[in-house]
């Protein structure tokens, strides 16, 4: 894909912002659309912030902050990502949200275009089923924050083309990104095997094997990981554990993930982490 080759981003929430922010640094013409407008404000204010901050570490020419801006084009519509040869689609992880937006996509988009989904969980399988372009269909699993990450997620459903996995290999890299390709099975490889770390994780606080002080400080100290299992399920949202943890039990039939009953009391409780101010800490 050409570098200033246009594109589109789905969703302007969290990872929305994201990925138009990458797209838009290294020169593609960006259409960022969201149904809510006060979303799409939001997000290009984040990442006017988000580019200062890389201005002022030194990461980035003053000049590319205006230039970065000015590639960001905002709608509500998805008729504005007609001209785009990608489209990247993170909306709120629900299959009945997603499935009308690549419908959609799949009708307004040229027939070469290539349409990827930053799903965290949904087989990229079954999206691309729901359209007319399997083969040009991807999965493209960024992780948050954008910007700063390095690894894409890049998965390959069963009708996936070898041309179209190339070609956003080699998008990921023009982003500086390190892109490492996976096959479609639930949780792909980055949920597969972080969930069920945090779900024992809390397994072990629901034992009382340790505290969460303890339990985290024993996989930060002894297998060097930047935090800790429960500080880490708090950043991401009990909310959203929870619901790869029934994903992974239930579309790999195998009860060794089934989610710990305390992660569920959290939940139901609306302890969903950062997001609401209690998790396993309070913020
Ligand atoms: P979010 O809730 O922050 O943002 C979703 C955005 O989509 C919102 O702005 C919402 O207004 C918009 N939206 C809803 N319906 C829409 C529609 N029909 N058309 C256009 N826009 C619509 O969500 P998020 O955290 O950015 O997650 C998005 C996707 O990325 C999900 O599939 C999630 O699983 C995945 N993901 C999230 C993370 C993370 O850490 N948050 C990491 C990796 C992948």
């Amino acid at each position: 894909m050409q570098t200033h080759a246009p594109v589109a981003v789905i969703g302007a929430g969290t990872m929305g912002n994201g990925i138009a922010h990458v797209l838009a640094q290294f020169g593609h013409a960006v259409t960022l659309v969201d149904v809510d407008a006060q979303r799409l404000a939001a997000a290009v204010k984040t990442i006017g912030a988000n580019l200062d901050r890389q201005v002022k570490k030194g990461l980035l020419a003053e000049e590319a902050r205006a230039q970065t801006l000015d590639r960001i084009a905002t709608a509500t519509s998805l008729d504005a990502a007609a001209a785009a040869l990608l489209a990247v689609e993170a909306v709120p992880e629900t299959l009945a949200l997603k499935l009308p937006i690549f419908a959609r996509l799949d009708e307004v988009l040229a027939p070469e275009a290539i349409l990827a989904s930053n799903t965290s969980s949904i087989s990229i399988t079954v999206l691309a089923a729901h359209t007319r372009r399997p083969d040009r269909f991807i999965g493209m699993h960024f992780m948050n924050p954008v910007p700063v990450m390095k690894l894409v997620e890049v998965i390959r459903g069963l009708a996936t083309s070898d041309e179209t996995t190339s070609q956003v290999m080699e998008l990921a890299r023009a982003l500086e990104k390190t892109p490492v390709e996976v096959n479609d099975f639930p949780g792909f490889v980055a949920n597969r095997v972080l969930m069920p770390m945090i779900n024992e994780a809390v397994f072990c606080l629901m034992e009382g094997v340790a505290t969460e002080e303890a339990i985290d400080t024993v996989m930060k100290l002894g297998m060097n990981h930047p935090m800790g299992p429960l500080a880490l399920a708090d950043l991401i949202g009990l909310d959203t554990c929870l619901s790869i943890m029934e994903v992974l039990q239930r579309d790999l039939g195998d009860d060794k993930y089934r989610p710990c009953p305390l992660l569920r009391k959290y939940v139901a409780a609306g302890r969903l982490g950062r997001k609401t101010g209690r998790g396993f800490y309070e913020y």
